[in-house]
């Protein structure tokens, strides 16, 4: 027999090798083998005979080592990565590479002891200085433990520190000791449920149902924020855990806050496992380990952990369904929700996607009846829903404010809006405004000769880095011009590299400008007699470790502020004290040449206004614009979402676009742009006739020059998905073939949500 193997290298195909003595290894496991001058860790998919094989006998080498006696890829797990393959037209075993976390991958035996430790019998507290008290409560914390001891995991979400452990250990006081894990105990409730009103019963009972019958619901729950669509979660949950099954949840990487896991752990004594990207290597396989294993029952987790292995899995929650993090933009190029919905039929278990603002996509599901949809529509608990009041920023007038040297300027804000702000915060309450651009200026112009500060490698403006509090702090380096696309970095002229002129001015407002703006209104105290704090949000100021929970903590304080934050603030979070949304530009996308535009700037657009009035106050939001009579932004103001979504469907449907079309984006990069365009030219050549899909391109991609390199794109669009995968099942390998094709990088991305 021969043992077929999935490797990790860009080729349709997997390789066969010869057994080692000891015997064939089983199905799923990770073998080490050969492969040119490399050894490389691969997954044995299948035995076959060694007649089967196309290599003759003599050329076959030996795998080198078996590294697992147990599959870590079941059959359920392996038909996933086949169904991944072929859907998303990306080679097995690439899929299985991304299927694994790092070590894994790295061929790291899997690790199924965990450290425990415990106090050596000669130990006292009097081996501790007697005024070390936190010593001594961590020393007593550990002794509540007994003789044999607890586990690492469970000491440190005790409190206890790590480097306090190893103290005590250099002491001799106390020993480590490996020790396999404990069987979960079954989950059980800490906290009583809230009656649920008949809304969310109506979702609780179909999950219940599902999974009682053994069967799959895709279920799609469209409730606004606050509707207690978590309430809904929670409740399905506790059936399935007190069931003895796992569930996992779904998170955009935005929510991922210690409040997440909180929500849960209040509601449940179980053992929750979180998994997301800012996790090192050693956490991440524990965590695989613990969803495998079962230890887990309750999973958090972002995108990436719907391609983990359960044992037993009895619920999938993806919360915020339409949100893009969940599609992943490089590499295996698969959209979570989606593969949420193929694992859940598989195993015949309930899916739920629950968002306030469901997605195209997913309301046409609905249309076809693939999901069941349930609506939550008032705001549970008795809080009101927010109201949203356009402000026409063409009649009123802006907000003049006057420099320490007394020359005026233009805030960007109108009298409208910093009245209203100002009401709010002498009511003792804190406002949010989003503005979703980072920085003190997207624009560096020349007013003399109209030169404006662009990036060398991308067709894009540089932004301006600067703040004036800095500055004056003696900060010159808090000054500077950047890239957002390739993070090219460079200083701020002094003069106009073209013209020599001193006129260079900072047009468009960034997050930085804006505070800047609200700090002399509303934090001077020079200028005003009540000073307020003004707390900025976005990548800039929450890049240290722990500054993001300081931030929190200073919100959840509840007195009055302004918040001024980019898209960081717009999903999960609950500021109770925030009862004014203001959005001073965020229906600019309305106008944008991408199709989807309307839809995601609406999606975050009443994502930030549910931020508003979430606590016992009600709630206002606040859109200043400068096209009022928006067709879209006038729906969406007066009818809401979801009859916007409908509006925005039928025009789809008429245009024939996605989700009434199916979509595959081929993308090209490479050194020059007639080099990307021949591939994409030599690639429709080649398309077979007749193929019945539209073919639009090649066009530039949106960014055509990014990072120094080009691209182009070529769009194939299908009535049916079957025609378009008939087609790419035999055309893309044979696209990557093309000697054209050779030394740049074509990649397909099926159901793509941006070109
Ligand atoms: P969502 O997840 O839709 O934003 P939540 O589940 O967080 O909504 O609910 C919003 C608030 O309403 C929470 O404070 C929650 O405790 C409360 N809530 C939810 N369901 C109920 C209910 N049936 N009765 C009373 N309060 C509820
Ligand atoms: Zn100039
Ligand atoms: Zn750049």
């Amino acid at each position: 027999m021969l043992i077929q193997v999935a490797l990790a290298v860009p080729l349709f195909r997997h390789f066969d090798y010869l057994p080692m003595a000891s015997g064939l290894p089983v199905i799923g496991a990770r073998v080490l083998v050969p492969f040119g001058a490399q050894k490389l860790v691969g997954i044995v998919i299948g035995h076959i005979d060694e007649a089967q094989s196309e290599v003759p006998k003599n050329k076959l080498k030996a795998i080198l080592s078996v590294i697992d006696d147990e599959p870590i890829f079941d059959d359920r797990l392996l038909s996933l990565a086949n169904w991944l393959s072929n859907y998303y037209h990306y080679p097995l075993g690439d899929v299985l590479s991304v299927m694994m976390p790092k070590l894994i991958r790295q061929g790291k035996p899997l690790d199924l002891l965990t450290t425990h430790w415990r106090i050596l019998p000669s130990a006292t507290e009097a081996d501790l200085p007697a005024r070390a008290h936190k010593q001594q409560a961590q020393f007593a914390m550990l002794k509540l433990h007994g003789e044999h001891g607890a586990s690492e995991d469970v000491l440190l979400m005790e409190g206890m520190e790590r480097s306090f452990l190893t103290m005590l250990e250099k002491k001799g006081m106390i020993e480590r000791f490996e020790k396999p894990k404990a069987p979960p105990k079954p989950v059980s409730l800490a906290k009583l449920p809230l009656t649920l009103t008949g809304e969310q019963q109506a979702v609780v009972d179909a999950v219940i149902g599902a999974h009682e019958s053994q069967s799959y619901a895709g279920i799609l729950l469209n409730g606004i924020t606050g509707s207690g669509k978590t309430e809904v979660y929670l409740q399905a949950m506790q059936h399935v855990l007190e069931a003895g099954q796992q569930v996992l949840i779904l998170v955009p990487e935005i929510g991922l806050t210690p409040q997440t896991r909180a929500r849960f752990a209040s509601r449940f004594a179980a053992n929750i496992v979180l998994l997301h990207s800012a996790m090192n290597p050693t956490h991440r396989l524990q965590g695989w380990q613990d969803c495998k294993s079962g230890h887990a029952q309750i999973v958090i987790g972002t995108r990436s952990t719907i391609l983990y292995p359960f044992t037993n899995l009895g619920l999938i929650v993806v919360d915020e369904a339409h949100d893009s993090s969940y599609k992943q933009q490089d590499s295996l190029r698969y959209h979570a929700a989606d593969v949420a919905l193929y694992r859940g039929a598989g195993l015949k278990i309930p899916v739920i996607l629950g968002s306030a603002t469901p997605s195209l996509e997913h309301l046409k599901l609905v249309d076809d009846g693939k999901l069941s949809e349930y609506q939550l529509l008032k705001r549970a608990g008795g809080a009101s829903t927010a109201k949203m009041k356009l402000i026409d920023a063409r009649l009123q007038s802006t907000y003049q404010q006057t420099t320490p040297d007394g020359e005026r300027y233009n805030t960007g804000l109108t009298d409208a809006l910093i009245d209203a702000i100002r009401r709010t915060l002498d009511a003792g309450e804190q406002v949010l405004i989003f503005l979703n651009r980072r920085g003190y200026a997207p624009i560096l112009l020349c007013e003399a000769c109209g030169w404006q500060a662009d990036c060398p490698r991308c067709d894009a403006h540089l932004t301006v880095h600067f703040s004036n509090q800095l500055i004056n702090q003696g900060n010159l380096s808090q000054s500077y011009l950047k890239c957002h696309h390739c993070d090219w970095q460079s200083y701020i002229p002094p003069v106009c590299p073209d013209c020599q002129s001193q006129n260079l001015d900072a047009r468009g407002m960034g997050t930085t400008r804006l505070s800047e703006n609200l700090h002399a209104i509303f934090g001077n105290p020079q200028t005003s007699k009540t000073v307020y704090p003004i707390i900025q949000i976005d990548r800039d100021t929450t890049r240290r470790k722990d500054s993001w929970e300081k931030i929190y903590r200073q919100i959840n304080e509840g007195k009055p502020a302004i918040l001024v934050g980019t898209q960081m603030v717009a999903k999960g979070h609950h500021f109770p004290n925030v009862t004014l949304v203001c959005l001073p530009n965020a229906d600019r996308g309305f106008l944008s040449a991408d199709f989807r535009s309307p839809e995601h700037t609406a999606q975050l657009m009443i994502q930030v206004a549910g931020r508003a009035g979430r606590g016992d106050k009600a709630g206002q939001v606040l859109i200043q614009t400068l096209q009022p009579e928006n067709p879209l932004l006038l729906k969406l103001i007066r009818d809401g979402y979801l009859p916007f979504a409908q509006a925005l469907l039928a025009e789809r449907k008429v245009m024939g676009l996605p989700p009434y079309r199916f979509a595959a984006l081929v993308r090209c990069e490479a050194k020059t742009l007639a080099a990307a365009n021949q591939a994409l030219k030599d690639a429709i050549a080649i398309l077979p006739k007749p193929h019945h899909l539209a073919v639009l391109g090649p066009i530039d991609a949106p960014m055509t020059k990014k990072n120094s390199r080009y691209h182009v794109q070529l769009l194939l669009l299908a009535k049916e998905r079957r025609q378009l995968h008939h087609v790419l099942n035999h055309w893309w390998s044979q696209v990557l073939q093309l000697p054209s094709a050779k030394y740049l990088k074509l990649t397909l991305d099926i159901d793509p949500i941006s070109w």
